[in-house]
């Protein structure tokens, strides 16, 4: 099925790596005219709560289909957007495209919650981005709490006046800011007591390290407790394994986002699944 490599797939395309890299140091160049060939997409992977069997929302994560490269991932091609400043653009895509997404299925009877992610060039462009998602979900008429948006913790990290500001503007809407990616840095457990978020997305290192996984159970069965008593909403990502499940379900984490229950999918294939019970989901 259509999860993507890393690499890419320019090998089915035809063209060397010497072309491959030539278009991807362009690839900023280039973006204008990917978003007027439509090019970019939006992808959708599935939330769980693991003791329901629900899915209770999902992350939409972006994708480009390269008219020469083929399918780029974000990690391709989302820092050198970051460099220019056309992060803002590709991010003001996706969340018109989500909204749209929302709005039909809001039509269709059914309210679903979508995360999406805010990079923090995104406030540097427009200092007054929590004004643009009012605008956003009043054009589409949502409700904010369908969207939650993440901001990484890496972004919190060199306090960020405009960051925090902007934050408490989101809330003030109505939206639930979670913080993304938290773990991965080093400064993480001082930023609970300062940071004004609704959520914690625990990042994927935690259950990566198969090597000290008994150690690393330890670590994140506390931090659980931290963010229980702190009162923060909590999601794991990257759960990859029944193990990983079966560990965060013992320690009282229910939500998860992870290729163990999906990996991102075209938004086709994603309205289609069963909400209600993510035993049916296929395999
Ligand atoms: P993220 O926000 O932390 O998103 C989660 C990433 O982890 C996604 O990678 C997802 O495909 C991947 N993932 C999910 N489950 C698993 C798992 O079980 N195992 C492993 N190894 N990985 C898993 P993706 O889609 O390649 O995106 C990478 C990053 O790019 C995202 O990390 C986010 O920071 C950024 N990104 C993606 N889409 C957008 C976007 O539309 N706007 C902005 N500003 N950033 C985006
Ligand atoms: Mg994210
Ligand atoms: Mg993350
Ligand atoms: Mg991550």
């Amino acid at each position: 099925k259509a999860h993507l490599s890393i690499t890419g797939g320019y090998e089915v395309y035809n063209i060397d790596q010497w072309e491959a890299g030539r278009l991807l140091s362009d690839i900023c160049g280039h973006f204008s005219t990917a978003v007027k060939q439509n090019e970019i997409k939006v992808w959708y992977q599935p939330q769980v709560n693991y003791r329901t069997g629900e899915i209770i929302g999902a992350e939409a994560l972006c994708r480009w289909n390269h008219e020469k490269l083929g399918w780029l991932s974000p990690g391709q091609f989302i820092p050198m957007l970051e460099q220019t400043g056309l992060i803002y653009d590709l991010d003001c895509l996706v969340w018109e495209i989500v909204c749209k997404d929302i709005h039909r299925w809001n039509e269709q009877g059914f309210k679903r919650s979508i995360s999406v992610n805010l990079s923090r060039f995104d406030i540097e462009k427009n200092k007054n981005i929590s004004n643009h998602f009012k605008n956003l979900i009043e054009k589409y008429d949502i409700e904010p709490s369908q969207l939650r948006i993440e901001i990484t913790e890496s972004a919190y990290a060199d306090d960020n006046e405009l960051l925090l500001e902007t934050t408490a503007q989101l809330q003030d809407i109505g939206f639930e800011v979670e913080m993304d990616d938290f773990g991965s840095g080093y400064s993480s457990l001082n930023m609970l007591t300062e940071i004004p978020v609704d959520g914690i997305k625990l990042d994927y290192v935690f259950l990566k390290n198969t090597k000290n996984f008994e150690k690393s159970k330890i670590v994140v069965k506390h931090i659980l407790q931290m963010l229980r008593n702190l009162k923060y909403k909590y999601i794991a990502e990257g759960v990859e394994t029944k193990e990983h499940a079966d560990f965060l379900i013992s320690i009282d984490c229910e939500r998860m986002q992870g290729f163990y229950f999906y990996k991102p999918m075209p938004v086709e294939e994603f309205e289609i699944l069963d909400f209600d019970n993510i035993n049916n989901r296929p395999h």
